[in-house]
């Protein structure tokens, strides 16, 4: 049984020296983030902010439920975010993908944490680059089985597999499309999955190593999810992705609120992840090729188009989508 889970969410202060690259704005951050029919609750917010080298907090449990995983955010390189995510209660620490070794060692040193474990989605460099510098002693690394090389992998992980970690356990889900062999972790009690360059908020990855049946499949795996499951992805990529979005479902009603939302929260240079599994069903266009025949006409799709062929148009169209 998947216990109740409620999502706290705590900002920590602003760090040193403005990234102009991370793509966040440096004006004061005032105002709570709350999601698109958010599940989270502000704890506080920074009462300075001339920086944007931030980092963004969430307690799944809550302190009263007794929750003690803790997810830690922040930007990396271009358009990543790092996470690290902390068992209160064991003190075990993990790295979801290492974009960048620098950023996840700061958030690190700042809470204390020693890192013990790292899980790879993928093998793209902007999710394994840090991982030697990061693999210091009591440090295992786990990554896909089938994806090729993941750097300094102790432990190959493939569909249905579990990674205990802490007092929880991450469900392993085969999500190959955007690579042959990407894996997302879901942790069913904590409500949340971390699915790398699958699926983004609005959007999804590029088609660079699967077929359209494969990376459907995958999406198919992630959209069965509650509707509740915070989904954590890999790049701050929504603004971009729900101009596509509109260009291809623009009747879709929920679409128009949500970027809205998207619009407001970017403006004031907050993240648009975590998303919900229930808004993505709502306005992803990568999960409603079967579901809105809007879509399926603005795409070109004929009706003896499986789910499939219909999700390779919307991802051809997207591919040559120049907003
Ligand atoms: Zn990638």
């Amino acid at each position: 049984m998947v216990a109740i889970v409620r999502h706290t969410i705590s900002f920590t202060a602003p760090l040193l020296a403005c990234r102009r690259a991370s793509g966040f704005r440096s004006s004061s951050f005032a105002s709570a983030f709350l999601c698109f029919r958010s599940p989270h609750t502000a704890l506080s917010t920074p009462t300075s902010s001339t920086t944007c080298r931030r980092s963004w907090s969430y307690r799944a449990g809550g302190d009263d439920a007794g929750g003690s995983f803790e997810v830690v955010q922040f930007p990396c390189l271009a358009d990543n975010y790092g996470y690290l995510i902390h068992d209160q209660t064991t003190g075990e620490t993990a790295a979801i993908d290492t974009p960048c070794a620098a950023s996840y060692r700061r958030e690190l040193d700042k809470r204390g944490w020693k890192l013990t474990l790292i899980l790879n989605t993928h093998k793209h460099h902007d999710h394994v680059g840090g991982n030697l510098e990061l693999k210091t002693e009591g440090v295992t690394v786990y990554g896909p089985a089938c994806d090729g090389n993941i750097p300094g992998m102790d432990v190959s992980l493939k569909e249905e597999d579990v990674v205990r970690f802490g007092n929880t356990n991450a469900k392993v889900i085969d999500v190959g499309g955007h690579t042959i062999g990407h894996i997302a972790f879901y942790f069913p009690a904590e409500k949340t999955a971390f699915v790398g360059d699958s699926l983004f908020s609005l959007g999804c990855g590029r088609m660079f190593e699967g077929s359209k049946q494969q990376f459907w499949s995958s999406l198919q795996k992630l959209r069965n999810l509650p509707d509740d499951t915070l989904l954590y992805c890999a790049h701050e990529y929504t603004e971009s992705n729900a101009k596509f979005a509109m260009s291809v479902e623009p009747g879709n009603v929920d679409l128009m609120k949500r970027v809205e939302t998207i619009k407001a929260r970017r403006a004031r240079g907050e993240p648009t992840v975590p998303s919900m599994v229930g808004d993505e069903k709502l306005t992803n266009p990568f999960l409603r090729g079967d579901l809105s025949a809007e879509i399926r006409k603005n795409v070109g799709a004929s009706v003896s188009d499986s789910n499939a062929d219909v999700f390779g148009k919307i991802r051809r169209e997207k591919d040559n989508f120049s907003g």
